[in-house]
């Protein structure tokens, strides 16, 4: 595979499922599926906060039991044969506020996470710190250098390119 995003793919297929968060599994990661919202729900991409231009509608007796949606606002209501022409909002489970836990994401944010520059993902520990700066031959110390970097939106774009292409995905982000 070109890039890196097999390595990232790798990691998560090893990683141990004891690091998932209870409610999460790896299958959700490995194998992505569109959430079976009636018959289908086509693959839309979110906007920038998460939310998607997605329009479902109701009849007008929504409230009353005729808990029927499409996504065509000429359809009728099965139950009382009026059009279902008013407007819900649809609210994807990415873009959705959730009940407060560890913070989100799919594995438990207890243990610190070490993303090599080809996207490989490993907990981290001491003794895995020390054997990579051996595997780097790093003789000294000094040499290395911390670097904080931002990550928004147009950063996880460049991300994105880069692990379609390249071995180095976070060197040519965030130092080039
Ligand atoms: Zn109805």
């Amino acid at each position: 595979m070109v890039g890196s995003l097999g390595n990232l793919y790798d990691s998560i297929e090893n990683l141990s499922n004891t690091y998932m968060q209870p409610n999460q599994s790896k299958d959700a990661v490995l194998n992505p599926r569109i959430a079976n919202f009636g018959a289908h729900v086509p693959l839309l991409l979110p906007n920038e906060d998460g939310s998607v231009d997605r329009k479902f509608y109701r009849c007008a007796s929504y409230s009353s039991g005729h808990v029927t949606i499409t996504d065509d606002p000429n359809a009728l209501c099965p139950h009382c044969h009026q059009r279902m022409n008013t407007v819900m909002t649809f609210v994807a489970g990415n873009g959705a506020a959730k009940v407060a836990g560890e913070g989100g994401g799919f594995v438990k944010g207890v243990v610190t996470y070490m993303v090599m520059d080809d996207l490989v993902v490993k907990p981290m520990s001491t003794i895995s710190s020390i054997t990579m700066l051996n595997q780097f031959n790093v003789k000294e110390v000094g040499v290395l250098e911390e670097k904080v970097v931002s990550l928004e939106m147009k950063e996880g774009l460049m991300l994105l390119k880069a692990s379609l292409q390249c071995k180095n995905v976070l060197t040519s982000v965030f130092l080039s």
